[in-house]
């Protein structure tokens, strides 16, 4: 397979020394997929990842689960998800916000991804049970997605692909649109590398408050970031400053609503809270604000980070009663428990009366139905607004359980533009040596909204594509 020398993670250091066919940039699921597939194409790669060793991974370390096409079932998804329905679930999730042809090509690629994840050490856990879309079009991985990373470094190193730990690349020398060389540091000390082609799989800005504050105002100092720290934007600024085409809304992106006492940073998933479809969600002033039983959660989940930072403070409330507190995922920081609802409205901080007549109203609007949670149900409100359209059964079973919401953000898909080559643009010309794959090219197929395991398909697909074009490149050069 490899027809060119490689270099061991333990040669890393020394190996910086030379020049490379490939460099990538960053250290997630992206990056890993680009640096394989250059690899195997039989480049010399190089991957600078700028955290250390210990918190590798990026954003992909946190995730559970990837969505790919597939004709039939198997031991970890539970039937086929053919292009079609992944694509009308993608148009959906997105509001049809998204470039249909890159949709179309990305979907097609993530046929049987699968198999391609398993031969380079990904384990899947058996599939979800019941008849939930997720199961049969997410399979989810065993350990969660630092067991994937850590099987795809292992695999990684061991094809012979170079990783340097602690790189934080500073700086990119470019010529005419064409990738010369990268400046980065280890421990402060500063180091160039030159590479015939370039990945670039730096993530999002989510970690960056004065980048996220540029484009939400002082809104930003209260979303929380699920995700690694190290996704700080300045690979993208610096491409922008190169005049690389960029694409995506400012402030779009996934963004989840979390648990108002998660940590700033890194929390990962245990802080978002799923049970919002089967009760109301207020604000401040203890108003409804949005449908809460739009769609299915797994459409849904990534929008409600942004609903609740539109909202004053940034803070929102989601409430539900003893019927409903079962089926969800249990939280990981207690809810906060009443008797009334008023008693409630106290310990959440919010006026009784208001929150008594926003229960009240919601009670008497809800109609007749037959329950299902795993369906797009028959329960609904009738004559109010913002009306409730599935999953609404009244709130009178005590005790009440609420939490604090505070918006959660994912990543962003502000970032930049790639063509069917993963290439990146200086105006409407594609490069010849650059690429971009995973989370800072995203907003090419997510212009709006989110869809579960998604993030993970787009980092697969592009990462594959990206090291496959740079591979070819390199090789050629
Ligand atoms: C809590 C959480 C749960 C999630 N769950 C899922 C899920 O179940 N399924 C799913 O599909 N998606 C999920 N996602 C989203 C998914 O993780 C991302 O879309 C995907 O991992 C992005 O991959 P990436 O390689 O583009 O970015 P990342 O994995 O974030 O990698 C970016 C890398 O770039 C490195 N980097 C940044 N700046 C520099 C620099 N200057 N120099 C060198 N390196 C740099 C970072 O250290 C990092 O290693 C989740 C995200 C979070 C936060």
């Amino acid at each position: 397979m490899a027809k060119k020398p490689g270099y061991t993670l333990t040669q890393a250091y020394e190996a910086v020394s030379r020049d490379y066919d490939v460099l990538v940039i960053g250290g997630g699921n992206a990056a890993l997929c680009a640096a394989m597939t250059a690899r195997e194409s039989g480049a010399s790669v190089l991957m600078l990842e700028k955290s250390p060793a210990e918190f590798r991974g990026g954003n992909s370390r946190h995730a559970r689960s990837v969505r790919y096409a597939h004709a039939t079932g198997n031991d970890h998804v539970t039937g086929s998800y053919g292009e079609n329905e992944f694509l009308e679930d993608l148009l959906r999730a997105t509001g049809g916000e998204t470039n249909e042809e890159l949709a179309r090509l990305c979907i097609r690629e993530s046929m049987n991804l699968g198999d391609w994840m398993k031969a380079r050490g990904c384990v899947f856990q058996p599939a979800l049970h019941g008849a939930r879309q997720l199961a049969r079009a997410n399979a989810f991985f065993l350990g969660g997605g630092k067991a994937l990373l850590n099987s795809y470094y292992a695999a990684a190193e061991h094809m012979g692909v170079a990783v340097v730990y602690g790189a934080a690349v500073q700086d990119l020398v470019l010529e005419d649109g064409r990738f010369k060389s990268a400046v980065f540091t280890v421990k402060g000390h500063e180091h160039k590398i030159s590479a015939r082609a370039v990945v670039v799989a730096s993530g999002g800005f989510q970690a960056n408050p004065d980048l996220l504050a540029a484009y939400w105002g002082k809104a930003a100092k209260n979303f929380l970031v699920r995700g690694t720290p190290y996704d700080t934007g300045e690979v993208f600024q610096i491409l922008v400053n190169h005049g690389v085409k960029t694409i995506g809304d400012l402030r779009q992106g996934p963004c989840v609503a979390v648990d108002a006492r998660a940590p700033a940073m890194d929390g990962g998933i245990v802080s978002r809270l799923d049970c919002l479809p089967f009760g109301i969600v207020v604000n401040k002033r203890a108003r409804r604000f949005y449908d809460e039983g739009e769609d299915l959660w797994p459409l849904r989940f990534g929008l409600w980070g942004r609903l609740v930072a539109m909202e004053d403070d940034q803070a929102a409330y989601a409430l539900i009663d003893s019927k409903s507190i079962a089926l969800s995922m249990p939280s990981v920081f207690p809810p906060i428990q009443a008797d009334s609802i008023a008693e409630m409205a106290e310990k959440l901080g919010l006026d009784p009366a208001e929150l008594q007549k926003t229960v009240a109203a919601f009670n008497a609007a809800v109609q007749e139905g037959t329950f299902d949670p795993a369906a797009l149900d028959s329960c609904r409100t009738q004559g109010l607004e913002p009306a409730k359209t599935h999953w609404a059964r009244p709130l009178d079973t005590p005790p009440f359980y609420g939490y604090p919401l505070r918006p959660g953000i994912t990543f962003t898909c502000h970032g930049v533009a790639v063509n069917a080559e993963a290439r990146m643009f200086f105006g409407e010309k594609a490069s010849p040596n650059m690429f971009a794959a995973g989370e800072i090219m995203a907003g090419t197929l997510l212009g709006k909204g989110y869809l579960a395991g998604f993030g993970m398909t787009i980092g697969s697909v592009f990462g594959r594509i990206a090291g496959r074009e740079a591979g070819s490149y390199g090789n050629q050069h």
